[in-house]
């Protein structure tokens, strides 16, 4: 059982870990804190979380488990504003999708009697706000946890359990190791899709329009992904700069490959890469990490934090 929950930034990541919890039982406590009054409302009129305030003093007090749930680029600030008020004991944790940076800018700020547990969600969906979120968003997913060698054992056991309460499975690796990987699986195609659709709209505008009539569902798809917040994918690439721009490498290095197969008439190239590819499609499925419910009220969600 878990006393106080304090979630800091209250949009799809934590507002779908405190609907979760709820549903757990498990949480005597929930407390959202977040920047915006408006998000706070939302919150309460929504029954999203026990309490909710601008406050970060106030929701960080007595706080046995407090998430950091905002941008990557406001973590140190955030972290500077609570630091001197965690209680004894507390465990600091975070949910950003980049683990090496936000570590090097969080765990120095953290006084010796509270733990710092990074830890990453493999979960989301391309809405924003508090109303995106629900409780369903991490079942069956992967949480990466990525705590420093010298993390107390006890702190890494209070954050794998509180995640275990949501359904999701955890995994434990170095945070340049997690960097790489989400670098591949979740950064990379992130910057195709913004690159494909930021094509699309520099097109001339009759053109465009008729690239919207006319989506077939690859565009459709990149659309969606490309849909995703901008202040959280800014973040993400300034702060994972060294293995996106590795991976950019290898990636355009492949593209030129295919250019060739295309150019040259290499049939047999094509055929096999797209075998290939096919297969790593149909692990995922048997995985069972293909798809998402979807979110309670996409329409109100996109709105949310508009
Ligand atoms: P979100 O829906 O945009 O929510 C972030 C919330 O944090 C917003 O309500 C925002 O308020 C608030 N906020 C921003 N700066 C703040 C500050 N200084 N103090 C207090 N609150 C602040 O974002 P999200 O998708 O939940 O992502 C949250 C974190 O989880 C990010 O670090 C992201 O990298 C990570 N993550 C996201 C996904 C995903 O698919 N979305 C998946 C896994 C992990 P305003 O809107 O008023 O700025």
């Amino acid at each position: 059982m878990f006393e106080k929950v304090t979630i800091i930034g209250f949009g799809l990541i934590g507002s779908s870990f405190a609907q979760a919890l709820k549903l757990s039982g498990k949480v005597t406590h929930i407390t959202a804190a977040d920047a915006s009054q408006e998000v706070c409302d939302v919150v309460i009129e929504n029954g999203l979380a026990d309490e909710a305030t601008t406050d970060l003093k106030q929701a960080v007090t007595d706080a046995d488990i407090v998430v950091l749930s905002v941008p990557v680029g406001a973590m140190e600030a955030v972290t500077k504003s609570i630091a001197p008020f965690l209680k004894d004991g507390a465990v600091l944790t975070d949910t950003g999708s980049v683990k090496d940076a936000v570590t090097k800018k969080v765990a120095p700020h953290l006084p010796d009697h509270a733990a710092f547990i990074p830890a990453h969600p493999i979960a989301g969906t391309e809405f924003s706000g508090p109303l995106a979120g629900f409780p369903e968003l991490f079942q069956n997913r992967w949480v990466i946890l990525t705590p420093l060698p010298e993390a107390p054992l006890r702190a890494v056991e209070k954050i794998t359990e509180i995640w275990e309460l949501t359904g999701a499975n955890i995994e434990i690796m170095s945070p340049e190791h997690h960097d790489l990987i989400l670098g591949i699986t979740s950064h990379l195609p992130h910057l195709i899709a913004y690159t494909i659709v930021g094509t699309a709209t520099n097109l001339e505008e009759d053109i465009q329009s008729e690239v919207i009539k006319y989506s077939a569902s690859g565009f459709r798809d990149f659309t969606r992904i490309a849909a995703s917040d901008p202040t959280m994918w800014r973040d993400v690439f300034l702060n994972n700069k060294f293995a996106v721009l590795e991976i950019l490498q290898r990636f355009s290095e492949d593209l030129t490959a295919l250019q060739r197969a295309i150019r040259y008439g290499d049939g047999e190239y094509l055929y096999q890469t797209f075998e290939q590819t096919r297969g790593i499609r149909r692990a995922i499925i048997e995985a069972g990490q293909a798809d998402y419910p979807v979110a309670r009220d996409p329409k109100k969600a996109s709105q949310a934090t508009s």
